[in-house]
């Protein structure tokens, strides 16, 4: 196989470590450009391994890298691509500044591997319209999504997303709204980033992917399941009009989805991602969340059809899980926070473009910043 040129944006994170970890065990992929945002020490260990030329700093932090292209922001973003022009760029970005970068990378690259869910859910007509443009590939890294993408067939009845009901799931219900960060960032299941964690615990993670799978799959929201599923085998469903179900069963190990996507149509052998099932009594369970346990995931039918409501959504979580895990608010205040700002933000309208987008963010989160003032004297 020829050898494909890769750049990985957001390296220093769980995804884009696990993607290293990935393409350096496998032959046929170059990395040939970084993106990192603080973490310089990181970075600097990883242009040391894999003999990397180009590094965009997205941060302020000073990096001092002799003999090292160094490219500053987002402008720096897209210099980088539009000179390397790579085969594959993997989006590792956490949060909303990746949507910009995913457009970038559309421009510029023959195929984008996405992990980041925050850029489809804010800005998905924007990512649509850059593809269909581009005639770039998007192939999803997200575990569900790219369960999802292997099973998927024209005519589906519905699909199922999988969930694991997050580190508080056995909690009681009277107990939940006092649980800690370090509680809530002990997950049962797979090892991420913080934010990424706390919204597994609130399963606004799991209404990002219901609007990432409206995106991704052109599919209507009334067609998407959410169940949770506590052996974290099965990652997605698919039910069809004949009655059969075709489920996709695996390790909970990123490496897997980050490896599919990567090599698309193909498969690697990765090492020790094989699950026992033999001599193994297999239980598979699925419950519906519960509304009382999870009223943030809740919310997500108020927000489906309107991109203002849904990045309204999105920065008043990322301001509320913020503001938790400093232990200025507690957990049962998040809800209220999402709930409050999305009220609050109903005066504006749909953004039509990337800036309309940005301003809409930055908005609700001096919204959302001003209710968390206001809630954290409170009890919510
Ligand atoms: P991490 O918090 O572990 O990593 C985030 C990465 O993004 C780091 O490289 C960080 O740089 C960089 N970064 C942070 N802020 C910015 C910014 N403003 N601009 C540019 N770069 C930035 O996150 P994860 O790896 O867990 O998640 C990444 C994305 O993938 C998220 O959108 C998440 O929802 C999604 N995802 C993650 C999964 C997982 O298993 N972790 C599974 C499915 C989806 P630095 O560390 O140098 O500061
Ligand atoms: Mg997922």
């Amino acid at each position: 196989m020829e050898e494909r040129t890769v750049v990985i944006l957001g390296v220093t994170g769980s995804i884009g470590r696990q993607t290293l970890d990935v393409i350096e065990h496998e032959k046929g992929f170059r990395l040939v450009g970084i993106s990192f945002h603080r973490n310089v020490d990181f970075a600097k260990k990883v242009v040391e391994k894999f003999g990397v030329t180009n590094v965009v700093v997205t941060s302020e932090v000073s990096v001092d890298l002799p003999g090292i292209r160094i490219w500053r922001g987002v402008e720096g973003l897209r210099g980088m691509l539009e000179e390397l022009k790579p085969d594959i760029t993997v989006i590792a970005i956490s949060g909303f500044d990746a949507l910009e970068a995913v457009l970038i990378a559309i421009e510029n690259s023959k195929r984008v591997c996405l992990a980041n869910k925050e850029s489809l859910v804010c800005g998905g007509f924007l990512v649509k319209e850059k593809l269909a443009k581009h005639n770039t590939e998007l192939i999803p890294v997200d575990s569900e999504h790219n369960a999802l993408f292997q099973l998927m067939e024209e005519d589906v009845e519905r699909v199922i997303l999988t969930a694991s009901g997050g580190a508080l799931r056995d909690w009681d219900l009277a107990e939940l709204p006092k649980a800690k960060p370090e509680d809530v960032l002990r997950h049962p299941v797979w090892n991420m980033g913080n934010r990424i964690t706390v919204d597994s615990a609130t399963m606004v993670n799991k209404a990002f992917e219901v609007l990432e799978a409206m995106e991704l799959f052109g599919l209507p929201f009334e067609k998407i399941e959410v169940k949770i599923h506590r052996e974290g085998l099965v990652h997605g469903m698919l039910v069809l009009p004949d009655g059969n179900v075709k489920v996709l069963l695996s390790k909970a190990d990123m490496r897997i989805p980050i490896s599919y996507a990567l090599s698309y149509p193909n498969r690697m052998r990765l090492k020790d991602a094989v699950v026992e099932l033999s001599g193994r009594s297999l239980v598979l369970s699925f419950e519906d969340p519960d509304p009382k346990r999870y009223p943030a995931f809740f919310l997500v039918g108020h927000i489906k059809h309107s991109y203002r409501d849904r990045i309204a959504y999105n920065a008043a979580d990322e301001v509320a899980v913020e503001a938790f895990l400093k232990g200025k608010i507690s957990f049962g205040c998040i809800h209220a926070i999402m709930e409050k700002t999305l009220e609050r933000m109903t005066p504006f309208p749909e953004p039509q473009s990337l800036e309309e987008v940005k301003v809409l963010h930055e908005l609700s989160k001096r919204e959302a910043e001003r209710v968390e003032e206001w809630l954290s004297s409170t009890s919510c």
